[in-house]
């Protein structure tokens, strides 16, 4: 069994059944780690406890005693989640020393599970962006192609799973950022129904649209650590008491009776033709294992955009006022040059905290909530955001499922794109309505282009039927199937 591609299931079962260690794994992911981090840059921080969790993995084993789900499995979290004494930057330099005192509910769930954290995956600078290199760690590459981006933000987090640098992988994703770096990345990546996983102890950026999910190498893989981590926490008032289904035993490949949705406004001519032809043929193995297709229509699609960086950056310019050095964080050096006044004692700090695509957030967001823009931005986008998510509402009455690209194109080249943040932005305008409307999304892999890159599909469902897009997700898993792996592993 080749350790650093097999499956989540197939390694956790070899470690139940103590054909491999715990500790053996471990090892084997570290020394994959060590060997290509200094290129693809996927984790910001080791954790140096990893072993130890580990052996205790082993040790308990060896007793004879119950583990989880997930014992013995090297997992990378994105940096945007809490992990109690493990550094925890959200990518940015005004978290560049902050080791938090908790960690997470999803980690701890994880870990709980006999997950073993491996380190802490890099991000774009408090997950805002489309391809990881506004992080101030350094961008990370895609392991197919290093000069080419992984995606983002959660970039470091797909690029692991996809280099055998980890099994499986968290990410948090506001508007697209577990779906694009799974599709650039070639691994499976879900974004769950808001609500259904804790936010807490997780960075916030914009409080409504935010949601952590898995990244793996199987569809089956996501649904177990779906399954490890959604449901109602005390902690985070905004989780769903909704039950959690067992995903990942469920898994039905006769999709007969099913309905698959193509919205016609995600198929226009800004679509390149490779990622077309991959949707397409997605959609016909769906047809082949007895789903009906229909055309669908969500007019607002491209109003989405707009919304989107209207609602995330005003909610963002609200949650990022805690960083103001006081507390917690980095704080600009006083000691030969004192501040004046309060504000500048802000100013300092921030302006030398944080990059400069948080600040334009923070300026944006801060624009359309004052008085007098108010009414005509943040209030317009909302009421825009309602109508979106009545004409999903309207769609999902027509079908159980609909089928999409994940973006126009596979992974643009480093570079290419960041002094343009329009043009970055638009990356977005496939993902985003997930996240207004609050329904569960992923990508699944669906070849790779002429020039080797991967090309995702983006499968999206009504709210809490995640079970859709593990069915169909399966499908067209088994008829796509890449069998390249990426230079890393070969
Ligand atoms: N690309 C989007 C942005 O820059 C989405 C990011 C995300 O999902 N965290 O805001």
């Amino acid at each position: 069994m080749n350790l650093l591609t097999a499956s989540l299931k197939d390694l956790a079962q070899a470690v139940q059944s103590k054909k491999v260690s715990a500790r053996e794994v471990t090892e084997k992911f570290l020394g994959q780690s060590e060997k290509w981090n200094k290129q693809l840059n996927a984790y910001i921080t080791m954790n140096d406890k990893a072993l130890e969790a580990a052996s205790a993995v082993d040790q308990k084993l060896a007793k004879g005693e119950k583990v989880g789900p997930l014992a013995g499995v090297p997992m990378a979290i994105k940096d945007m989640l809490c992990t109690k004494g493990l550094r925890t930057t959200a990518g940015s330099k005004i978290l560049h020393n902050f080791i938090p005192p908790y960690s997470s509910t999803v980690v701890n769930r994880l870990e709980g599970a006999g997950a073993i954290t491996l380190g802490k995956a890099n991000q774009d600078e408090f997950a805002m962006g489309s391809s990881n290199e506004t992080s101030f760690f350094g961008i990370a590459r895609n392991p197919w192609n290093l000069d080419y981006v992984p995606g983002g933000s959660s970039g470091g987090s797909a690029a692991a799973v996809a280099a055998g640098m980890a099994t499986a992988s968290i990410g948090t994703d506001t508007g697209g950022s577990i779906r694009q770096p799974a599709s650039f990345c070639g691994v499976v990546g879900v974004k769950p129904t808001y609500g259904r996983v804790s936010r807490y102890g997780i960075v916030s950026f914009a409080s409504s649209l935010d949601q952590a999910g898995p990244f793996s190498r199987t569809v089956a893989d996501s649904a177990l650590i779906l399954e490890t981590i959604c449901g109602r926490d005390e902690r985070d008032m905004t989780t769903a008491s909704e039950p959690v289904p067992a995903w990942s035993s469920s898994i039905r490949k006769d999709l007969k009776g099913l309905k698959a949705g193509m919205p016609k406004e995600y198929f226009s001519d800004k679509l390149e033709p490779e990622t077309r032809k991959a949707v397409e043929k997605a959609v016909d193995a769906v047809k082949k294992a007895g789903a009906e297709v229909v055309e669908v229509s969500i007019p607002l699609t491209e109003m989405a955009v707009p919304i989107y960086y209207l609602v995330a950056t005003s909610e963002a310019s609200s949650n990022l006022a805690r960083y103001d050095g006081v507390r917690f964080g980095h704080r600009a050096d006083f000691s030969k040059n004192p501040a004046e006044s309060l504000a500048e004692f802000y100013c300092r700090t921030r302006g030398e905290g944080f990059g400069s695509e948080v600040k334009r957030r923070i300026i944006l967001g801060t624009y359309a909530l004052s008085s007098g823009y108010y009414d005509a931005y943040y209030k317009k986008a909302c009421q825009v955001r309602r109508l979106l998510r009545q004409q999903f509402l309207d769609a999902f009455a027509k079908c159980d499922v609909l089928i999409s690209p994940v973006t126009t194109s596979p992974a643009f080249k480093i570079g290419d794109r960041i002094s343009d943040p329009l043009q970055m932005y638009l990356n977005d305008i496939y993902t985003t309505s997930a996240n207004l409307v609050g329904i569960p999304g992923m990508s699944v892999p669906a070849g790779l282009s002429s020039s080797g890159l991967p090309i995702g599909v983006q499968l999206l469902a009504a709210h809490f039927q995640e079970q859709h897009l593990f069915n169909v997700g399966s499908v067209i898993e088994e008829a796509m199937n890449i069998k390249e792996l990426p230079s890393v592993l070969q």
